[in-house]
């Protein structure tokens, strides 16, 4: 008799498979987002220029003949100045127990800052096994390079460390190589065809919030929160999609729906595109906009727009 659930479980591994859950930390910016959807060659996180983008733990499972990787993508380490920004902190710090490996990015353009310092020494309370990666080579002179890892190697103690650019490519397999090489021997704890633990849903109003990100400026795009209210196939072929954008104030809903409702439109118009290059087919995409006023000091509204603690995984 097959279980279902197990037959991912029970496919023919070889004997020296290795898996584990790879928690990828850094402070906001560093380019942890970038780094796992290039390794995974699939958008699964949002990136912008702006800090604070990722808000939630997000798994990304990359499954290869050898081995299974599951990296916990994670909000950057900062001061936090509200609940929402205690959320992400928390999030941060409550991914490192639970891993086998730190991945701890930092900007080898820049020297180490007071973020850094924390997460150091956040992974050896932790007694997590560490990389230190070096990215946005591509932007550092090989002078400010070789002076700022090494003011980061001094963080550690880190089992290896490596620079590379995930915005380029540079150094990603050889990266990958050393990161799988630390895993335990272990089965696969995903379907071999599963990318992420989130669901298509979800990776909608997060497309959605990038793309106010990239159309606002200043405070507007830190107030903004994205619920999926209704995600279904309408006729053969195509999804439609309503959603929520939550700001805090009357004053910031002007600014998203824009003069005549333009900057909505535009906002629309690209998210649509993204989501449609995700899930392969046709979308209709309804778009409201609406006050909920400080969303992030309520612990209340933070639950119902999902940015709750979550438990350990395993
Ligand atoms: P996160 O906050 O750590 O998740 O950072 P993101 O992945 O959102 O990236 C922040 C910004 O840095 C984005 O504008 C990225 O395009 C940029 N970035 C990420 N990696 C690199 C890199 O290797 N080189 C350069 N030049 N930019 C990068
Ligand atoms: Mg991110």
């Amino acid at each position: 008799m097959t279980v279902e659930h197990d037959l991912y479980v029970s496919e023919d591994l070889p004997a020296d498979h290795r898996s584990g859950f790879v928690a990828v930390v850094g402070k906001p910016n560093v380019g942890k987002s970038t780094l796992m959807n290039a390794l995974l060659d699939q958008k699964v996180a949002i990136v912008s220029p702006k800090p604070q983008t990722t808000r939630n733990r997000l798994l990304g499972i990359l499954t290869r003949p050898d081995a299974q990787v599951v990296f916990i993508d994670t909000p950057g380490v900062h001061k936090p100045r509200n609940k929402l920004g205690e959320f992400m902190v928390q999030a941060a710090q409550g991914a490192l127990p639970d891993a086998d490996l730190a991945c701890f990015l930092v900007d080898v353009s820049q020297p180490p800052a007071t973020p850094d310092r924390i997460l150091a020494e956040w992974i050896q309370e932790a007694s997590v096994p560490a990389l230190l990666v070096l990215n946005k080579m591509d932007l550092a002179a090989p002078d400010a390079l070789l002076e700022h890892a090494e003011a980061y190697r001094a963080l550690g103690p880190f089992q290896d460390d490596i620079a590379i650019s995930a915005l380029n490519g540079h150094g990603l397999d050889d990266l990958l190589q050393r990161m799988i090489a630390r895993l335990p021997q272990g089965p696969r704890y995903f379907p071999a065809d599963q990318v992420t633990d989130q669901y298509e849903r979800f990776i909608a109003g997060e497309l959605i919030r990038e793309q106010v990100l990239k159309h606002l400026q200043q405070e507007v795009p830190h107030a903004i929160a994205v619920v999926v209210e209704q995600f279904k196939e309408r006729e053969e072929g195509s999804i439609y999609i309503e959603a929520n954008i939550f700001v805090e104030k009357g004053s910031q809903k002007g600014i998203v729906i824009g003069r005549g409702g333009s900057m909505l439109k535009r906002i629309g118009q690209a998210a649509r595109i993204e989501i449609e290059r995700m899930i392969g087919t046709q979308v209709y995409l309804d778009l409201w906009v609406k006050v909920l006023p400080n969303w992030r000091k309520n612990e209340e509204h933070l639950r119902r727009l999902g940015y709750q603690v979550q438990g350990k995984r395993r």
